[in-house]
């Protein structure tokens, strides 16, 4: 007998910012492909058993991208607390292990996180001032094309500036869309855009 045949996994929701912590069985996750979905539907942890790996994609908190990280079949059946981070902040994004540490990592994180955003609300602390300055410029042309909408129809918007990410929000039904600010990619890729769609609530 397996003694211990649980694992907890644990990520933090880029979307609604929730921890998102869930109890799998071994046998289960290593039967099938398995998704993890955040309870506000909007992200969700895909952990998939390859012969001797396992590999799994991470929504990212931090800089808004999904990682592909992957471990030893063996590492992730044993370890007390596994820890994976992300590429471009170096903060953890994603933890495997047993109830107890997997808890109490993901405890600190999300103090982490508080720390983070307080910091760049009060003076301004990004991961990489010039991508999040270069990000938010390109913003700011995009809408002075009147390039950003929601699918609700709204015109109207407001934002806000986080750590490596910047929120576009909705300002008549809420809906939200990240942009990231980690990365030279990230500048590439608002760089390439035309206008922003925020995917709000389709009128019907
Ligand atoms: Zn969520
Ligand atoms: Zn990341
Ligand atoms: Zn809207």
């Amino acid at each position: 007998m397996v003694q211990d045949a649980k694992r907890f996994l644990s990520y933090i929701c880029p979307h609604c910012r929730q921890s998102v912590i869930v109890e799998r069985d071994l046998f289960s996750l290593a039967a099938s492909p398995t998704r993890i979905k955040c309870p506000c539907g909007k992200s969700e942890l895909t952990v998939e058993f390859l012969p001797n790996r396992v590999q799994m994609t991470v929504p990212c908190l931090f800089c808004g991208r999904e990682h592909a990280v992957s471990c030893s079949a063996h590492a992730f059946v044993r370890e007390k607390a596994l820890a994976f981070s992300c590429a471009a902040s170096g903060l953890d994004c994603c933890y495997v292990g047993e109830e107890g540490p997997v808890y109490a990592a993901t405890a600190r994180l999300e103090q982490a996180v508080d720390k983070l955003e307080e910091e760049s609300a009060s003076h301004g602390a990004f991961l990489d001032e010039i991508v999040m300055h270069e990000v938010l410029s390109e913003i700011k042309d995009i809408a002075a094309r009147g390039g950003i909408s929601c699918a609700c129809g709204s015109k109207s918007w407001t934002f806000q500036v986080n750590y490596s990410s910047v929120d576009i929000i909705c300002a008549d039904c809420g809906a939200q869309v990240r942009i990231p600010a980690a990365t030279a990619d990230d500048i590439d890729d608002i760089c390439c855009k035309n206008t922003i769609l925020i995917r709000g609530k389709q009128r019907t």
